[in-house]
């Protein structure tokens, strides 16, 4: 029985990497109702697209090396809480510690704020398919950065004997409740002045919280009858062996809302960044855009990142990455 269940978790356990699949999609989703009508012009018709490739950036990670540290900072590295050795401007932060070393512990609120320029030069040139992508992408590494243990070398709980914990919290407890118990009226998308600043800070929170989770769970899972930790529940119509309906809400409980307000935050800085990226590139209007087909080879990338992604889940690929 035991290497049944075994084989059964490693054969449906959806690993991903950053808030799941389901919240990664959410997130972009309705990040697109904060925005103001001269962007929603364009944003709404293509929310579906917006919606999918939310999810690009993990994809990826099966295909390009470079794309793992753009997810996560172990920012516990760099010493304590705020972390004030470690430079928030990337090149001070190169001088000091080079950029292999930083890429070898994550480089999330950098990358955020690169694909925030990328971003914002795609709508100075009014070239859609650019602002598509990028729109996508940069509301993926955002949300990423909004997971506490996104911000800790401890992101599975590996150290501490907690193993899937970073699934329990982005994708089991999102999955089991955002639909039916979170509200997700958030107002509107905000200009932000400095979003270096903004991004460090929602990192910083990230960190912050990260002791929580694992400190909660741990207790949580002494308190709770083991045997009840993890039951067979229907997931998208399969029976899969995964964290007990009762062990999830009681998490849920423990950490007094921290998932839904972190993905509620993510939803308003992600729309928030898209907003600030159409503001510095002076407000373009989006009515009339070159580009709005993607090429054939464009398309041919989305299905090449779809066929690795595939490709590397099939060889369990994913439970090697953090
Ligand atoms: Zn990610």
């Amino acid at each position: 029985m035991k290497y049944l269940i075994a084989l059964l978790l490693s054969l449906f356990s959806i690993h991903a990497f950053g808030w799941g699949f389901f919240a990664h999609k959410k997130i972009n989703q309705y990040a697109v109702f904060l925005l103001p009508p001269e962007m929603m012009i364009l944003f709404k018709p293509q929310i579906d697209f917006i919606t999918e490739h939310a999810i690009d950036p993990d994809k990826r990670r099966y295909a390009v090396p470079d794309e793992g540290p753009r997810h996560y900072i172990d920012i516990d590295h760099y010493g304590v809480y705020p972390y004030d050795s470690l430079p928030r401007k990337w090149n001070d932060a190169v001088a000091k510690y080079s950029e292999d070393s930083l890429k070898q512990y994550g480089i999330v609120p950098w990358w955020v704020q690169t694909m925030l320029y990328k971003l914002t030069d795609a709508f100075k040139e009014k070239n859609q398919t650019k602002i598509l992508r990028y729109a996508a992408e940069l509301g993926h590494y955002i949300a990423d950065a909004h997971v506490p243990l996104h911000a800790s070398s401890n992101h599975n709980g590996q150290f501490t004997d907690q193993k899937g914990i970073h699934g329990f919290w982005e994708s089991r407890i999102p999955e089991l409740l955002a639909d039916t118990q979170w509200d997700f009226f958030i107002g509107k998308a905000e200009h932000i002045k400095n979003p270096g600043a903004f991004i460090w800070s929602r990192v910083l929170e990230s960190a912050a919280a990260a002791d929580s989770v694992l400190k909660l769970e741990k207790e949580l899972s002494l308190q709770f009858p083991s045997d009840q930790k993890y039951a067979f529940e229907d997931r998208n119509g399969i029976t899969i062996r995964q964290y007990a309906s009762a062990y999830s809400k009681k998490f849920d409980e423990m950490l007094s809302g921290m998932v839904e307000r972190r993905m509620r935050q993510s939803i308003f800085a992600v729309a928030s960044f898209w907003y600030t990226a159409w503001m510095n590139a002076g407000q373009p209007s989006l009515t009339h855009l070159s580009n709005q087909e993607f090429s054939a080879e464009e398309l041919k990338e989305f299905e090449n990142l779809n066929n690795a992604w595939k490709a590397g889940k099939q060889a369990g690929r994913e439970h090697e990455m953090p």
